[in-house]
């Protein structure tokens, strides 16, 4: 079993907060403002351009992504890093889309990410094919996998709710009537013990900011299963992704494998964060995170039940189809949070009334989910969050 405690002290945690918003942006773990100097000092600085060779700059896409790719149960050599999650979402889309040239619907659920659904929105209109963008609620995806759908779009847990889709049934299915998929981990990468091979899923997606700590703006990941790898044609065809960059041909041609999906330059500075970030999970693996983030979930769930009438639960009950976060609704949820957060314990808010909180076992025990609860007992229990600067809102939620 993974020795959580000392997991936990690879991690800046503000003193007295109890950080349950790790789904939305991971901590800072200790060794990345060393590590990140080393790259900007002897790097950067010392090697400059010659850093792509000397550093292997280039091989970092590549071997983060391997990195990665344990975590998600993937083959190594089919993840390579690089933009942002919606960016990567398109290209797996793009792709997908154009290996079922004889069907127009992109099937997607109504819990999933407005970002997903805006870039599917956008890519139908440049194709310019006459796609179709259905979005059923997502206890209606198994039914609606039809012989008329390209691919299915899902992200295998709800941001607000938490639920859990089941990835290989979902998959089967579709396969068995000809859809390719396109999962998106955001809210289960480092969360779950995602198994894409097993799954035989076909393209992946995800960010690595939320359970994968890879701070503020760290690049996306995408995979592509070896049944399309050296066939997927990359909708963002960037230099970096030609089979031979520095030949400076006048037309495009995909490198072989995971690389065509590389488009420009790749985030050095970011990728060497995500790499320390990295670093903690060599001392675990996804089904102790698994076990333990079911335990913590159930007993946040258990100890808020007791102690706060006025929430509802609204994630599912059965650990088994739930991810990593646990949503309760309540009218004045925004202001209740805002007087969790001015109490040390952060979540978000999720409109219209959903409060929600990540947990990690990486950095979060049981006694956090207990003191967590007990704040939000007497948050609620005394309506601390009834007053007017904590309905102000901001910005970001
Ligand atoms: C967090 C999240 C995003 C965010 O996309 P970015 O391009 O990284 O801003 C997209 N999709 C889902 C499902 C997410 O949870």
């Amino acid at each position: 079993m993974t020795d959580f405690a000392a997991t936990k002290a690879m991690f800046h945690l503000p003193e007295g907060m109890i950080y349950l918003d790790g789904n939305s942006l991971g901590p800072l773990p200790l060794s990345a403002p060393a590590d990140m100097e080393r790259v900007l000092r002897d790097e950067w600085g010392e090697m400059l351009i010659t850093g792509w060779n000397k550093a292997d700059w280039m091989q970092k896409s590549t071997s983060i992504g391997d990195r990665i790719a344990r975590l998600i149960g993937a083959e190594t050599g089919h993840v390579i890093m690089g933009d942002t999650l919606s960016v990567k979402v398109y290209q797996a889309l793009a792709s997908a889309v154009e290996l079922n040239p004889d069907r127009r619907v992109i099937l997607s659920d109504s819990g999933n990410f407005p970002s997903d659904l805006y870039m599917a929105e956008g890519l139908i209109q440049s194709l310019d094919k006459g796609h179709e963008l259905r979005v059923v609620a997502p206890e209606e995806v198994a039914d609606n996998i039809t012989d008329e759908v390209a691919v299915m779009m899902l992200t295998e847990v709800d941001y607000r709710s938490g639920r859990l889709h089941d990835m290989k049934a979902l998959t089967q299915k579709a396969h068995d009537h000809g859809v390719i998929t396109v999962w998106d981990l955001a809210h289960t990468a480092g969360a779950t013990d995602v198994q894409l091979a097993a799954c035989k899923a076909d393209f992946a997606v995800g960010c690595t900011y939320k359970y994968l700590n890879g701070g503020p703006g760290a690049p996306a990941f995408i995979y592509v299963s070896p049944k399309y790898v050296d066939i997927a044609r990359p909708a963002m065809s960037g230099w970096l992704g030609h089979d031979a960059p520095f030949a400076f041909e006048q037309n495009y041609r995909p490198h072989t494998g995971i690389e065509r999906m590389r488009v420009g330059t790749p985030p050095v500075l970011a990728l060497a964060a995500l790499s320390s970030a990295l670093d903690v999970w060599d001392m675990t693996n996804m089904a102790d995170i698994r076990a333990k983030s079911k335990v913590l979930t159930d007993l946040f769930i258990a100890e808020v039940e007791a102690r706060c009438p006025e929430l509802t639960l609204a994630s599912p009950r059965d650990a088994n189809t739930r991810g990593s976060q646990v949503a309760f609704a309540f009218e004045d949820g925004y202001a209740a949070m805002q007087a969790m957060i001015a109490r040390g314990v952060i979540g978000d808010f999720r409109a219209p009334n959903i409060m929600r909180f990540g947990f990690t076992p990486l950095y979060i025990d049981e006694a956090d989910v207990i003191r967590a609860a007990k704040i939000l007992e007497d948050v609620m229990s005394n309506r601390l969050w009834d007053r007017d600067e904590y309905k102000i809102k901001s910005t970001v939620t």
